[in-house]
């Protein structure tokens, strides 16, 4: 399952190079290009599959058990102090490669990157509201 015009596909191929941290049949692990620190890696699933909504179950599964492995190697490697665990779908959400990945940033103390949000301060009742619309049938 490749998409032509897709670069992660071309990279899991082998077609573009890549700083390869790790491949098995399924799964490849490679740094970004652009980290926000250093060693700030991806994994990448073989098959094409556009974001979170597409990616079967069982390979969503073997991403995270991959996500944990690499986590701890990298932790033990590179000493840094956190992790962040980063994972876009479309465009609003800052997605720009559309072949689903999981960003592994790790944190080091002082290390200046932000990867946030800005806390809302919603009411008790529109929590509830929310928690409705997302439950109910
Ligand atoms: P996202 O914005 O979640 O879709 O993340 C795409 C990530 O892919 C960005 O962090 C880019 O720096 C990274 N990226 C794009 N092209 C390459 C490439 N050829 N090799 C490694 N990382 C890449
Ligand atoms: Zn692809």
């Amino acid at each position: 399952m490749m998409d032509e015009s897709c670069i992660f596909c071309k990279i899991a191929a082998g077609e573009i190079p890549s700083k390869t941290l790790y491949e098995d049949e399924e799964f490849k692990v490679i740094l970004d290009l652009g980290p926000a620190t250093k060693g700030h890696a991806l994994i990448l699933p073989k098959n094409h599959y556009r974001d979170l909504f597409d990616l079967p179950e069982e390979e969503a599964q073997k991403a995270m058990i991959l996500t944990k492995k690499m986590a701890l190697r990298m932790r033990e490697r590179l000493a840094c102090d956190g992790f962040n665990l980063v994972q876009n779908n479309e465009e609003v959400a800052g997605q720009t490669v559309f072949h689903f990945h999981i960003h592994l940033i790790p944190r080091y103390e002082g290390d200046g990157q932000v990867i946030g949000w800005k806390p809302g301060k919603p009411g008790d009742a529109e929590l509830e509201e929310i928690r409705k619309l997302i439950v109910e049938e």
